[in-house]
């Protein structure tokens, strides 16, 4: 490998989209600490959760996790995950004697990125077909896998473990998004992934490797760690404000379509920069010319819950407790999956959701406008 010899390892693969669309964000990121939320520590609960089911499906030895972040929902997005994995093996075995399997494999693309490596959740192969598959608990970003920079980083790392083994033409790589329902699933041929790593990819890492090219702002800023202070981002942002009206005295609808596909973005940096300043203002005690901390409107609450019904029925009331039947989930649970369908599936039904305005890349289907009953007169 030539020209990363002075790299750091700085392009984790779940970070490649940023950093090969904004190279210079790789070393500048550099500055800021690791960040963790509870969002992070959830998916890892999942992960470990979902690693021990497959192992167990797969008649394997392995001792069940624990964490306070299992719940109803976990076990039930986990067990999506786990069958999905499982018909996937099933066929390619039917195709395959000598099928490979691996299950949260480190998987090292060095020869393409500096000191690059990453884990995939499942690696199958065998048979010209090399599979990857990518658990994603989060659900507030639909992941497609289509040219998704780290499937296809994972893929490198799969290719060059089995390369030599297995005659490999095409990789099949799938995103499993269970939460929102997203099963994606890209393929490509081996040509064709070579063929983006040493023209996109290699010279993209290259950049990031020295902090060269443009610093440039776009949805990958999401979970950038210089996020909240960039300049670049901040930059981008202020242009919708230097939008320039014209006549006639009202907005054009190219001109709303427009602020709308800005606006979006716009909220995003304005609710970072909030919860930056907001956190600097209560840690350290920051100010911020024209603001100040105070405590935000709360509701009342019962101290102790039982306490207070024996002591509202010590005085005479009776008529204090309300009963609510359990969620979907945990009758589900109760019953079973089928017997749950069984008796109450069709006591079950799913509302319309609330119609929403979003960009056109989102994968949900489009839904016709409610149809107006009247019309406004000319
Ligand atoms: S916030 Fe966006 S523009 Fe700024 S460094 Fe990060 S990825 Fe690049």
């Amino acid at each position: 490998m030539t020209g990363y010899n002075n790299a750091h390892s700085v392009y984790s693969a779940s970070g490649a989209y940023r950093w090969m669309s904004c190279p210079p964000s790789a070393l500048l990121e550099q500055q800021f600490p690791n960040e963790t939320s509870s969002y992070a520590e959830e998916g890892t609960a999942a992960h470990d959760l979902a690693e021990h089911k497959l192992k167990k499906a797969l008649k394997l030895r392995s001792k069940k996790p624990t964490s306070h972040y299992h719940s109803d929902e976990m076990d039930e997005m986990t067990d999506l995950y786990v069958e999905y994995c499982m018909n996937l093996i099933e066929t390619a075995r039917t195709n395959c004697n000598d099928l490979q399997i691996l299950i949260e494999q480190k998987l090292d693309f060095s020869d393409f990125v500096p000191e690059g490596f990453g884990t995939g959740d499942l690696v199958v192969v065998g048979n010209g077909t090399l599979h990857v598959v990518d658990l994603k608990y989060g659900k507030g970003v639909v992941v497609s896998a289509e040219r998704n920079p780290q499937m296809m980083l994972y893929a490198l790392g799969a290719l060059s473990l089995f390369e030599m083994l297995y005659d490999i033409e095409k990789v099949s790589m799938t995103i499993i998004q269970p939460r929102v329902d997203n099963f994606s699933t890209y393929e490509i041929s081996v040509d064709e992934l070579l063929a983006w790593a040493e023209e996109e990819l290699k010279p993209k890492a290259l950049l990031a490797s020295t902090g060269g090219g443009e610093f440039c702002a776009g949805d990958h800023c999401r979970f950038c760690r210089a996020r909240n202070q960039c300049r670049a981002r901040a930059v981008k942002n202020l242009e919708l404000l230097k939008y320039e009206f014209q006549d006639p005295a009202l907005l054009m609808n190219d001109e709303i379509a427009e602020i709308i596909s800005l606006a979006d973005e716009l909220s995003k940096w304005a609710s970072d920069i909030y919860s930056y300043a907001t956190a600097l203002a209560i840690n350290e005690g920051r100010q911020w010319a024209g603001f100040k901390l105070v405590e935000g409107r709360t509701r009342r609450k019962y101290t102790n819950e039982e306490t207070v019904a024996g002591t509202a029925k010590a005085a005479g009331y009776t008529d204090i407790f309300k009963h609510t039947l359990i969620s979907i989930t945990e009758m589900e649970k109760l019953m079973g999956k089928k017997t749950f369908k069984d008796i109450l599936g069709d006591l079950v039904e799913k509302p319309q959701g609330k119609l929403t305005l979003v960009s056109e890349a989102d994968k949900r289907e489009a839904v016709e406008p409610i149809t107006a009953e009247f019309q406004i007169e000319e």
